[in-house]
């Protein structure tokens, strides 16, 4: 029989083990809950929602994870049907009541003929059969212990320090500046690697009272193990000096500003590109625990980002995930053992949305894999296709970090008749992955003969 295991119930593994089943396969999907829990977790419900009630925004013409919503009901998800079955009123926002939402997944999935569900902690990783790992940023330690015995110990992180990433066209660049630290890089490329934003004294002095009086967010219990290793939030180095980062990431040496060459910037904050198309840069070394609304502050005050638009911000968190552009395929299968594919969070995706999209995908890719079908992965004009393709090829693997979806990610549309306004483009970029999309479920899981 064609059987695929399906380890972790949770928003990845629930929606991968839903389109298995429906293209004719037979699923078994393990969950440890209740047997073994998380710290995050509270009941035994597949697909829980560990922290916020919503999916986001919910427009699919002007927002990117609301393109991904349309795309996941275009494809019958059964997170999005859920989802929208038990939805509150939240504006623009697609919120959901989530034990009604939790509880409604759980029943379907145990309903499905094509479906049974087993209780247990799986703590190794299959040498045969079609699996998909789907356990999410809080893995059991036996089973990450396993991934990364598999994966080498450098390709396997607990916890992510996400630095704010800032789209390229909003950098006021009157101000800002491309250049590697010494000069390294010889070509045009090589030399956008980085860009530069210079502070003089008193702005730098302004920015470390920002940093300090700014609100910050806390730590859930049981979440901070081993984690000042590397990893320090700005904040934290402010706190231990006014001038740890002026000697640290922002230190401004081995740099010269063509805007005024002749006065030395007190500190520097460097930018390092962060996919291969150059739409995207993340702050070097601006991991944070403050708060969102206050990061867009304290941000927006250093030169050259005064108008910055924010792909994501930045965090620190407990999470388990792949260095997923050195492991993966573009069928989401592990290179080094092609009967285990990885879905959801441990990605290197991030968000309840983004990590039940991965689950669709790989549920679609393994069941057709098992049938004998071709299943090409969707197109990157697709927000499902931008997203798989950014962490199994698009993203810098030295230094990967989780992604939410984000226009930053598709290919660019030419703004053909001059500088299109942002509505229009977000409208173009919609448009063109709704037809491409829906051509792709067109032809994927034909018959490969
Ligand atoms: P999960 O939904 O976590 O599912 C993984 C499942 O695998 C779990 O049910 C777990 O019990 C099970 N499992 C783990 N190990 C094993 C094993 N060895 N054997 C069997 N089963 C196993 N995202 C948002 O979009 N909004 C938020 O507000 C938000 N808040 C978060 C707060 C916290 C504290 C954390 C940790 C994460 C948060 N996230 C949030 C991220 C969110 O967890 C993920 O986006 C989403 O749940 C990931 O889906 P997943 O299927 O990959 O993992």
């Amino acid at each position: 029989t064609k059987t695929l295991h399906i380890v972790g119930g949770g928003m990845a593994g629930s929606e991968a083990a839903w389109q298995a089943a429906h293209m004719g396969v037979q699923v078994v999907l393990h969950e440890m809950r209740p047997t073994q829990g998380t710290f995050a977790h509270q009941t035994e419900y597949l697909a829980e929602m560990v922290c916020s009630n919503s999916f986001r925004s919910d427009d699919d013409e002007q927002n990117a994870v609301g393109l991904l919503h349309w795309e996941m009901r275009a494809a019958g998800g059964i997170i999005m049907q859920m989802a929208d079955e038990h939805a509150l009123p939240a504006g623009g926002a697609l919120a959901v009541d989530r034990d009604a939402f939790a509880q409604a997944v759980t029943a379907r999935l145990l309903a499905h003929p094509n479906i049974r569900v087993e209780r247990g902690e799986v703590s190794a990783l299959p040498d045969d059969g079609q699996w998909i790992i789907a356990t999410g940023p809080l893995t059991s330690d036996a089973l990450g212990q396993a991934i990364a015995t598999e994966t080498g110990r450098d390709a396997l992180a607990f916890f992510d320090a996400i630095a704010p990433i800032v789209y390229f066209d909003s950098i006021d660049m009157s101000k800002a500046w491309f250049q590697s630290r010494y000069d390294k890089g010889e070509t045009e490329e090589e030399r956008k690697a980085y860009l530069n934003c210079p502070m003089t004294r008193d702005q730098y002095e302004a920015f470390i009272d920002a940093l300090l009086a700014a609100e910050k967010t806390e730590f859930h219990e049981g979440e901070t193990a081993g984690y000042f290793d590397g990893c320090l939030p700005i904040e934290v180095m402010a706190e231990r000096g006014r001038e740890t980062l002026r000697h640290g990431p922002m230190k401004p040496v081995g740099l010269t500003n063509p805007h005024a060459p002749d006065v030395k910037p007190y500190a520097v904050v460097q930018l390092r590109r962060d996919n291969a198309l150059g739409t995207l840069y993340n702050i070097v070394g601006f991991q944070t625990k403050m708060k969102y609304g206050a990061q867009a502050n304290v941000f927006k005050t250093i030169p050259g980002l005064e108008n910055a638009s924010f792909a994501r911000l930045g965090g620190i968190h407990r999470n388990t995930f792949l260095n997923s552009p050195t492991l993966l395929d573009d069928q989401l299968r592990l290179r080094s053992k092609r009967n285990i594919r990885f879905a959801g969070q441990i990605t290197g995706v991030e968000g309840y949305v983004e990590s039940a999209a991965m689950g669709l995908l790989a549920g679609r890719l393994a069941a057709a894999e098992l049938l004998g079908l071709s299943a090409p992965p969707p197109p990157r004009e697709t927000a499902l296709g931008a997203l798989v393709h950014h962490i199994t090829g698009g993203a810098d693997a030295k230094t990967f970090q989780p992604m939410n979806v984000n226009f930053g990610l598709f290919p660019p549309i030419d703004a053909k008749g001059g500088r299109r306004g942002r509505r229009d483009r977000y409208k173009a970029y919609t448009d063109r992955a709704k037809s491409a999309f829906t051509e792709w479920l067109g032809h994927a899981g034909r018959n490969a003969a």
